[in-house]
């Protein structure tokens, strides 16, 4: 456990094996936090808050300068670590996993020191204070993207943090952690408890000392944090599932379409909760849509271009919703629920066509690399497909020009769309619409979430 700007030994002896899901082997052991670790974290935090939360933005803007440059001069050894507790290829793991946090973390170190913590309106003084104590829980799939995008905003905002990671994931964190040391946080600003979900996260979400609640994973486990933060009255953040369209309207570029839509569902062996899962194109050019994804999605050979699942439990579900896929009819064009490899989590990178809007894997987060392909009759037609799940979390849509798309993009119930291919923007907002989450992530947005607001009046 790292706890006030130390290591320590975890108050229980259980402890937490983690799985290299490429062979199954197990390459490392952490420590079990219970209660007891959560409550000295917690503790830490809260003695760190009032001097964290007095420092000047500009000074925390240095530090958070500093935690980025640890975490780039870190980036092979993070790398490395995603790949061997994640599965990641070493491609994907070097530019994404260990590239991407690097430019998040810099962003809110600028943000830190440009965001207008202090306005004045008519004649009121507003004031935009830290929110306190913040217990941050994180997912596996992207474990230092979800740990930066936590904690550099609440740090950069003046809260300070207890994190609890992901089980599958724990030694990436742990480098976090190390480059936060190195970086001269504080004692107590930041802080790690590693454990289990129904034990360490239960117990941080439930504590009385956190002020805000962050979380991503599951919608399962959202609810249950939702609902713990509403009983308490305190703020909660969640980033949930997603089943993300990309919209393929005519006129777009097909094939260029088509070809960044598998990719985009390809990498992290679809463990993205912002995955373009279903793909919509319209009748006339269908048939031609599927011939291109099947011919895309078999240059990602399994063990090569994609990696495994992160764990057996997460294979077998997967294999599942294929089984599933072929049960309600819809025509597999590519892979199937037969294991591709003999060892690793791996599954095949799966195609469906002909699959219809009410089907479970047109409805359920699959989280696999498994793509559904809809068909649609007109543009109010793609639109209603588009909007008709519970989720609200990214999208894509394509046509021939942006205005024609962004016309589209408005009509959609989801918190973030690509226009034609549009690349990731650190600035910009990411989250849910309707049960895909409460709050944002990144950028202004997201810092905002971790402030509260005061106003005086002279
Ligand atoms: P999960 O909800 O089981 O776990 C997420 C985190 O919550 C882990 O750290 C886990 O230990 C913890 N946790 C589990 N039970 C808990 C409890 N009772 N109290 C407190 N904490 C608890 O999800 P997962 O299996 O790690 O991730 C897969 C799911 O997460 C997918 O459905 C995916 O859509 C979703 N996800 C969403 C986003 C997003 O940004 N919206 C990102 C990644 C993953």
């Amino acid at each position: 456990m790292y706890i006030d700007g130390a290591w320590r030994p975890a108050a229980g002896t259980g402890a937490i094996a983690v799985v290299d899901p490429a062979d199954e082997r197990v390459i490392a052991q952490v420590p079990a936090g219970t209660a007891e670790d959560v409550d000295a974290a917690v503790r830490a935090a809260r003695a760190a808050l009032p001097g964290w939360a007095a420092t000047p933005p500009a000074e925390r803007a240095a530090h958070l300068t500093a935690l980025r440059d640890a975490l780039a001069a870190r980036q092979d050894e993070i790398a490395a670590t995603v790949t061997a507790e994640l599965g990641a290829p070493p491609p994907v793991a070097h530019a994404v996993h260990a590239g991407m946090p690097v430019v998040v973390a810099g962003s809110f170190a600028e943000l830190a020191a440009t965001y207008p913590f202090e306005e004045r309106t008519g004649n009121s003084t507003v004031l935009l204070e830290p929110v306190g104590v913040v217990g941050a829980i994180t997912p596996w799939n992207y474990p230092l993207h979800q740990v930066v995008a936590k904690v550099a905003p609440a740090l950069a905002a003046g809260c300070t943090v207890v994190l609890k990671p992901a089980e599958d994931t724990p030694l990436t964190a742990r480098l976090f952690a190390e480059a936060a040391h190195e970086a001269g946080l504080p004692a107590g600003v930041f802080n790690l408890v590693t454990g289990t979900g129904p034990v360490a996260g239960q117990a941080l979400a439930e504590h009385g000392g956190v002020d805000m609640v962050s979380f991503t994973g599951s919608t399962a486990v959202g609810r249950r944090i939702g609902a713990l933060a509403g009983a308490a009255v305190k703020r909660v953040a969640l980033e949930l599932g997603g089943k993300s369209a990309n919209v393929i309207l005519p006129g777009a570029d097909l094939a260029r379409a088509v070809g960044v839509g598998v990719a985009n569902v390809m990498a992290n062996s679809g463990q993205t909760c912002s995955a373009w899962t279903r793909m919509l194109v319209h009748r006339d050019s269908y048939d031609e849509a599927v011939a291109l994804a099947a011919e895309a999605v078999a240059t990602y050979v399994p063990g090569e271009r994609v990696g495994p699942l992160v764990n057996a439990g997460q294979r077998e579900r997967v294999r599942g919703y294929i089984e599933r896929g072929i049960a309600e009819g819809a025509r597999l064009v590519a892979g199937g629920p037969d294991a591709p490899l003999p060892a690793g989590y791996y599954v095949r990178p799966t195609v469906f066509a002909d699959v219809t809007p009410e089907m479970a894997i047109a409805q359920e987060e699959i989280f696999g690399p498994v793509v559904s392909i809809l068909r649609y009759e007109d543009e109010e037609d793609a639109l209603r497909i588009a909007n008709g799940t519970v989720y609200g979390l990214a999208g894509a849509v394509w046509a021939a020009d942006d205005a024609t798309a962004v016309a589209f993009a408005r009509r959609m119930d989801t918190g973030q769309v690509d226009i034609n291919g549009g690349r990731f923007n650190p600035l910009a907002p990411f989250g849910g619409y309707k049960q895909s989450g409460v709050g944002r992530e990144l950028g202004a947005h997201g810092l905002a979430e971790y402030l509260q607001t005061k106003s005086l009046q002279f």
